[in-house]
């Protein structure tokens, strides 16, 4: 690295300079104007569709990831798309101009500042790669997964659909509470401790991706003969790109870390920089002469990789809390305090901003409370991931298991007739989810359902109900609905009618396509008497659904009761040709048909069920 000569000019403060002597940028509030308004016009955004109930869906490219597992076709995914376009013609202006976590970086940089705290770059050769490693984790991998590993035979390129104007604008974003700690962490730590663009530089996996596009634009700030090397452009950089070396070098900026925020050309004393389009970076000759300063020697940068792998798998989503960029962050700063920890143990002399954490060996008092901090922060990862390890368990087991939920739920306790293999898993499964919420800080609602489940399939329906109602608590939309129709479904099987029509309605308004939860609801009504109300219900489901065997059959048994063969027949008709020739399937549906009193409806499925498959060994104990 070249050594930075003096400023210019020397020592004068002039208007239009700053305390260092150098000249201030222009640029940077038109920059912070068009990151202010791209806030304002997100908040509108926000207001718009509380108050209209729909609105374009989010402009935010995680949004991607819906187009490519589902083929929704959303406004995110068109920004997206459009943003490496136009990356690649002009590098990175996307991130310089248009993002709301780098608007948020600025902001704390610009708070510490005031503060007169100057957040130092974190150099490391390794972490760098992580960006573009997240960024093939979130929009390669999941088309890659389907190529090589597709059980349920998804096609590989999903039918494409309309989802530029959606009603449930928050439906793919975290929770309230999890936003703000997460903009905290994402926007405010990683640049206190990791600098001015630690979360550019080590988590953010567009950047992966623009990086990769910038390295192709022909758009580059690029460099005339009037340069003296006076360095103020690297001193202005917030990106940490060697300004001054890199066009002494190459003629241009080719570091990718380049966010165009075109501070660089605004302070040069010499109006040496322009932005201009030429050779891009890939063409270019890579020279060993420009040697960067890294924070780390090579063991700790490989001790600092592997702490952020353990401190990503850690948190990234315990509790079902914590979003993927959110453990990218936190794991970036994980990684910075045991590294700082590591060297205030080893190193004679340590300091972090203006304060000495340690001298002549001795820690100091800012250092024992960066090592009480740093202690805290890393015990809380060891926590999570202690609590992320049971929950996965958990959640592995459950994969496993065999039964479906039609069968389980034929009647109240199907713990008697399970295999033994899913009932060790069961166990294991159930072990891992007490382990996990024995000493874990927050609910997990995605656990609880799963949890309700194992109880269920044991034979603890009374356990499995209550736990059912405490995540419905803490969910919503269409995993409420679920938890609440699988309560109403388990409240049937222990005949508390009326209590499973009040979990089913709840359920219906969370969801009312859930049609199932139609079909449970109208035996409730069955169970309590109120006939006419089931029969309306279950009609209203099968003509949502026509191919529901077990509501159609439930029609036929119920007009069949009132006297109506006619339309009985038809019902059964139309059950029949929608009944799969299943022997299970059959016997799930004669046992249903037998609680609600239709018998002979269940004697023939009863009988259908031996004749599909004599040897079965279903307990057909009726
Ligand atoms: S580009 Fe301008 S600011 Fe940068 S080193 Fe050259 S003269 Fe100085
Ligand atoms: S090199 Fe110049 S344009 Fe690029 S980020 Fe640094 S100051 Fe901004």
């Amino acid at each position: 690295m070249t050594a930075i000569s003096p400023r210019a000019p020397a020592g004068v403060i002039a208007p239009g300079y700053s305390k260092t002597g150098i000249r201030k940028s222009k640029t940077s509030r038109w920059r912070a104007a068009a990151l202010i308004t791209l806030n304002l016009f997100m908040i509108a955004h926000i207001i718009q569709w509380r108050i209209m109930g729909k609105t374009v869906s989010p402009i935010e490219p995680s949004e991607t990831m819906q187009t490519l597992q589902g083929g929704f076709v959303n406004a995110g995914f068109i920004f997206f798309s459009l943003a490496i376009l136009a990356t690649l013609i002009f590098g990175r202006f996307v991130c310089g101009w248009g993002c709301h976590i780098l608007a948020l970086q600025d902001l704390c940089g610009w708070f510490l500042k005031k503060m007169g705290l100057h957040p130092k770059p974190f150099r490391s050769r390794l972490l760098v790669y992580i960006p573009l490693i997240a960024a093939l984790y979130m929009f390669v991998w999941p088309t890659a997964y389907r190529l090589f590993h597709n059980p349920a035979h998804a096609p590989l390129i999903p039918k494409f659909t309309n989802h530029l104007v959606t009603s449930n604008f928050w439906q793919t974003f975290p929770p309230i509470a999890v936003a703000i700690p997460f903009l905290f962490v994402c926007g405010f730590m990683t640049v206190y401790f990791l600098g001015q663009k630690g979360f550019c530089t080590y988590a953010c996996p567009y950047g992966g991706f623009f990086g990769l596009a910038d390295k192709f634009s022909p758009g580059k700030i690029r460099v005339t003969p009037a340069c003296n090397q006076c360095g103020h452009c690297t001193e202005t950089c917030t990106s940490n790109v060697l300004v001054h070396a890199e066009v002494k070098q190459y003629g241009m900026v080719v570091d990718p870390g380049c966010m165009k925020c075109m501070d660089c050309v605004s302070v040069c004393p010499n109006d040496a920089l322009y932005f201009g389009f030429g050779k891009p970076t890939i063409l270019v000759p890579k020279s060993d002469a420009i040697r960067k300063n890294y924070s780390l020697t090579w063991p700790e940068e490989i001790i600092g990789a592997l702490v952020f792998l353990g401190s990503f798998l850690a948190v990234r989503g315990v509790y079902a809390l914590i979003p993927f960029l959110m453990a990218l962050g936190w794991a970036a700063v994980t990684t910075f305090l045991t590294v700082k920890m590591w060297r205030l143990f080893r190193a004679r002399e340590l300091s972090f901003y203006r304060f000495n954490l340690k001298s002549s060996g001795r820690i100091k008092k800012a250092g024992w409370a960066f090592a009480a901090f740093a202690c805290a922060w890393i015990a809380l990862n060891a926590h999570s991931g202690w609590v992320r390890y049971h929950e996965f368990r958990g959640n592995l087991a459950f994969q496993k298991i065999q039964v479906p939920d039609e069968l389980a739920l034929a009647q109240a306790n199907p713990a008697r007739w399970l295999p033994p293999a899913d009932r060790e898993d069961i166990l294991q499964g159930k072990k891992h989810y007490e382990a996990a919420s024995s000493v874990g800080f927050f609910v997990n609602s995605e656990a609880l359902p799963k949890q309700a489940w194992f109880e269920y399939l044991l034979g603890n329906a009374e356990q499995a109900v209550q736990l059912l109602g405490q995540a419905a608590a803490h969910q919503k939309d269409e995993s409420k609905a679920l938890s609440l129709y699988y309560r109403g479904a388990i409240l049937n099987r222990l005949g508390r009618y009326e209590e499973a029509r009040a979990s089913l309605d709840e359920a219906l308004a969370e969801r009312a396509d859930l049609i199932l939860a139609r079909q449970e609801k109208g035996e409730s009504l069955w169970q309590l008497g109120r006939k006419d109300e089931a029969i309306s219900v279950w009609t209203d489901a099968v003509q949502r659904n026509p191919r529901l065997a077990l509501a159609n059959n439930e029609l036929a048994g119920a007009k069949r009761a009132s006297g109506n063969l006619e339309e009985a027949a038809a019902h059964e008709e139309q059950a029949d040709q929608f009944t799969p020739n299943d022997s299970s399937y059959h016997w799930v549906l004669g046992r249903r048909l037998q609680d609600l009193g239709m018998t002979e409806l269940a004697e023939k499925h009863f009988k259908q069920a031996g004749q599909v498959d004599p040897g079965n060994e279903m307990p057909y104990n009726r």
